[in-house]
């Protein structure tokens, strides 16, 4: 089950940010923004830490030495909203709907290492935590993973 706490946001995106920025791959660039003038949430930082970081960690392996990798906060009214942006390989449109079944890797991976489990477990934890997870991807073009917790 979920813990929730409440924490900041924008000091908890700040953190990954920077710890996130020594794992890139060549000149990679973690580009994080926090939007809206609220900062707090209340939601389980463990499984969040743990979820951002495996977004982000895919962004980094599925896209070049210089890619620009955006983060994105936003806290509004009804809901917190996360975003994961990169603009590597891209997800084929046939394998899209298999994304989070586990082992499921997508054709077009090649050498790229990976077990398939990443994305089946970060959407266990978002659910566990009452949220949603959807993607957008077109390939050799750009990848969105974003997460949404409305507020209740
Ligand atoms: P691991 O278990 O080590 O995370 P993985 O990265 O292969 O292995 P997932 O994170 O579950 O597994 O992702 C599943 C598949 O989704 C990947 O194998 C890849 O095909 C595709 N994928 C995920 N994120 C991206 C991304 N940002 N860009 C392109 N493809 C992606
Ligand atoms: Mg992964």
């Amino acid at each position: 089950a979920a813990t929730f706490t409440d924490f900041n946001l924008k000091e908890f995106g700040e953190e990954i940010t920077e710890e996130m920025q020594l794992l890139v791959k060549g000149a990679q660039i973690i580009s994080y923004s926090h939007i809206g003038k609220e900062t707090e949430v209340t939601l389980d930082k463990n499984l969040l830490k743990n979820s951002v970081v495996n977004l982000i960690t895919n962004a980094v392996k599925y896209s070049g030495e210089n890619a620009k990798i955006e983060f994105t906060t936003e806290i509004n009214k009804g809901a917190c909203t996360i975003m994961v942006k990169d603009n590597g390989i891209g997800i084929p449109k046939e394998d899209q709907k298999y994304l989070f079944d586990a082992f499921f890797r997508a054709h077009n991976t090649g050498s790229i290492p990976g077990t398939g489990l990443g994305l089946n477990i970060v959407a266990r934890h978002i659910s566990l935590m009452g949220g949603e997870i959807t993607f957008n991807s077109t390939v050799n073009k750009r990848t969105l993973f974003t997460l949404l917790f409305e507020k209740t």
